[in-house]
C-alpha cells in the first residue's frame, strides 16, 4: 500500500555516485610528524606540525572535529564544514598513523579530554552561548565548590598528608597485595589518582593495566612519579579529568579508590566512584573498597559541651568598648553548635552501643546519596547527660583471599579523618537502660557535602513511663562542610562511666562479620602525625 507522503517516515532514499573506495592505510611514508593539542586565541585546536617543514601544519578547531579508529594504528580526523556556511565550506580530513597502539589509545583519550574541556571553557563565555550540561558532576555541584577542591588536590602536601596516614595507605597496601588474584593480568581503574599511589599499588600487584583518572592539576605529577617508576609505569596510563566526563578505551575489571571523606560521605566523592563504577566496571566486576559503614553512638562529653558554649559568651558581654554585643548571642550560640567536632575522642564517652548504616558501593544507586535518612534507636547503658551523636565509618575491602577492613573507629588507631561528633545545644538526661531514640537525616547539598538534621529523644523513665510519650527532644541543624578541629586541645577525661569497656563500640546490628582480625606484617599501624589536615576542605 502507498504510504501518502508526511504521514509516515521515509524508508528507502536511492542516490547515484560516481564511485567509491576505501579510506585506508596510505602507503606514502611522510616524515614524523608532532600533532599538538592546544589554545590559540582560546580557540581549542589540534595541530599537526611536520617535523621537516613547519609551514606544512595542518589546524583543526576541536570543537567541530571527530576522530575516527580505521584501525589499531591508524585514525582519521575530520574536521565539519562550519555551522553557518554549510553550502559554501567543506569538511576537512586527515589520516593518522600512530607508531603503536597504546599511543593511538593515549592520542584517543586525550582528544576526547580535549573536546570535553572545549565545553566546559565555552560555557564560561560571558554571553553564555553554550550553557548545555557538561556532566552529572557540574549539575549537582558549584563551580566555586569544585574548584576549591581541585586546587586543594592539586597540591602535594595534601596528597602527602593522606599518603602519610599509614593506617590507610598501610591498609590499601595490604588489601591489595593479599588480594593479587584480584589484579594480576586485570584492568583497573583508579578513581580519582592523587599522587598516582594506588594505581602503583595496583601495577605491583600484576595488573595488565591501570587507568589513573584524576581531575585535579595532580594528574601531572602522578605522571612524574609513574614515569619515575618505568618498571610499573609501562602499565599505567593518567588520565587528568572527571570520571564523570573522561572516556576510556576499554572496560575494567576492578575499580580502587579512596573517595571517603570525613563520616564517610563529606565530599561527595562516593557519588562519583559509583559513577565510575556504571561507566566504566564490567558487570560483577570488583571494587576496592567494597562496601562503607557509618556508626553512630550517643555520647556524653561534659569538657567539650562546655568548650562550645563557652565561645558564644564572648557575645553576652553589653559593654565591649561600649557596645552591646549580646543581640548576637542567639546566632553565635547557633552557630558554633552548627559545626560537626571532628577530633579523636576516647570510646569510654559512649553512653551506648552503637548502629550502623550500611552502603554497599557495588549496589547503591548514585542518587540514593543525595538524601541518606537513618533512624535511630539505642538504650543507654548509664545514667547520664547525652550532648549529641558520635560518629565513625569504616570501609570493606572484600578481596577473593583476604577480607580487610579499614576503620576509623575511635580506640583504633588513629586516622587522618578522626571521628565526628554532632553536639546538640540542649543536652539530654537518661538513665541506664532507658531508649534513646531519634532521627539523623543527611542532605546533600551543592558545595560537596552535607547539611545534617539531627534529633535525639529520650523516652519517659520511672513512674508514668507506661502512659508513653517523649520525655526530652533535642534537635540541631549542622554544616558536615563546616567541621570544628578539635585537635590541639587536650584530651582530659573524667571517667563517671570508667566500668564501660570497649563494648560499646560493637554495633547492634552487626551486618558483616568476616573481618580479618589477623594482624599482617604488611600492615603499618602507626599512628599518624596528629598534626595532619583533614581528608576535606
Ligand atoms: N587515590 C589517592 C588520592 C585520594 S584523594 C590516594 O589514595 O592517595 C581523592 C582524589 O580524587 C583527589 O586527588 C581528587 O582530586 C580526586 N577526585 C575527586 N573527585 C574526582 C572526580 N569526580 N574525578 C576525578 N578525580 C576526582
Amino acid at each position: 500500500m502507498e504510504v501518502p507522503a508526511g504521514q509516515n517516515k521515509q524508508k528507502e532514499q536511492d542516490f547515484l555516485v560516481a564511485s567509491i573506495s576505501q579510506l585506508s592505510i596510505s602507503n606514502s611514508t611522510s616524515p614524523q610528524v608532532v600533532a599538538k593539542f592546544h589554545y590559540d586565541s582560546g580557540v581549542a585546536e589540534l595541530r599537526f606540525d611536520p617535523e621537516s617543514d613547519s609551514n606544512a601544519s595542518v589546524h583543526f578547531v576541536l570543537h567541530t572535529s571527530r576522530l575516527f579508529k580505521l584501525s589499531p594504528f591508524q585514525s582519521v580526523c575530520i574536521s565539519e564544514a562550519s555551522e553557518m556556511d554549510k553550502e559554501k565550506s567543506y569538511s576537512r580530513g586527515i589520516s593518522i598513523q600512530f607508531r603503536n597502539e597504546e599511543e593511538s589509545r593515549n592520542f584517543h583519550c586525550a582528544f576526547e579530554q580535549w573536546k570535553k574541556e572545549v565545553v566546559v571553557q565555552e560555557s564560561d563565555f560571558p554571553n553564555g552561548t553554550v550553557l548545555s550540561s557538561q556532566s552529572k558532576f557540574d549539575d549537582k555541584i558549584e563551580a566555586s565548590s569544585a574548584k576549591m577542591y581541585f586546587h586543594y588536590y592539586g597540591q602535594l602536601l595534601h596528597q602527602q598528608n593522606m599518603m602519610q596516614d599509614y593506617v590507610r595507605t598501610g591498609t590499601y597496601y595490604a588489601a591489595v597485595m593479599e588480594n593479587r588474584v584480584d589484579f594480576a593480568g586485570r584492568v583497573v581503574v583508579d578513581v580519582g589518582a592523587g599522587s598516582g599511589i594506588l594505581s602503583l599499588f595496583a601495577a605491583q600487584a600484576g595488573a595488565r593495566h591501570v587507568y589513573a583518572v584524576e581531575a585535579s592539576e595532580m594528574a601531572e605529577y602522578a605522571s612524574k612519579l609513574i614515569d619515575g617508576n618505568p618498571s610499573l609505569g609501562e602499565r599505567i596510563t593518567v588520565i587528568k579529568g572527571k570520571v564523570e566526563e573522561v572516556e576510556l578505551p576499554e572496560k575494567a575489571d576492578i575499580l580502587i579508590s579512596e573517595p571517603m571523606g570525613t563520616l564517610l560521605v563529606n565530599e561527595r566523592m562516593l557519588e562519583s566512584y559509583i559513577i565510575a563504577r556504571d561507566r566504566f566496571l564490567v558487570p560483577n566486576g570488583k571494587m576496592f573498597p567494597t562496601i562503607g559503614r557509618i556508626h553512630m553512638a550517643p555520647f556524653s562529653d561534659e569538657y567539650l559541651y562546655m568548650e562550645i558554649a563557652n565561645k558564644a559568651l564572648f557575645w553576652q558581654q553589653q559593654n565591649y568598648y561600649g557596645v552591646n554585643l549580646a543581640p548576637l548571642q542567639s546566632t553565635a550560640f547557633q552557630g558554633y553548635f552548627s559545626q560537626p567536632v571532628v577530633d579523636a575522642f576516647d570510646p569510654r564517652l559512649l553512653v551506648a552501643p552503637a548502629i550502623s548504616h550500611v552502603i554497599d558501593f557495588t549496589s547503591a544507586k548514585e542518587e540514593e546519596l543525595y538524601e541518606i535518612d537513618i533512624p535511630l534507636k539505642f538504650v543507654s547503658s548509664v545514667g547520664t547527660r547525652v550532648h549529641g551523636l558520635a560518629c565513625w565509618f569504616d570501609v570493606l575491602f572484600n578481596g577473593s583471599t583476604v577480607q580487610r577492613w579499614l576503620t576509623t573507629a575511635p580506640g583504633a588507631p588513629t586516622t587522618h579523618w578522626y571521628q565526628l561528633r554532632c553536639v546538640l545545644a540542649q543536652p539530654i538526661y537518661v538513665m541506664p537502660g532507658q531508649e534513646i531514640v531519634g532521627r539523623l537525616h543527611m542532605v546533600s547539598h551543592k558545595a560537596q557535602s552535607y547539611t545534617l538534621y539531627l534529633t535525639l529523644s529520650a523516652k519517659m523513665w520511672g513512674p508514668g513511663a507506661e502512659q508513653g510519650g517523649i520525655l526530652q527532644t533535642s534537635s540541631g541543624k549542622l554544616d558536615l562542610k563546616e567541621p570544628y578541629y578539635r585537635l590541639s586541645q587536650p584530651q582530659a577525661y573524667p571517667l563517671p562511666q570508667d566500668q564501660q569497656s570497649n563494648q560499646l563500640l560493637q554495633t547492634q546490628d552487626i551486618q558483616i562479620q568476616a573481618q580479618d582480625e589477623e594482624g599482617s606484617d604488611l600492615m603499618q599501624q602507626t599512628l599518624q602525625d596528629s598534626g595532619a589536615e583533614l581528608h576535606s576542605l
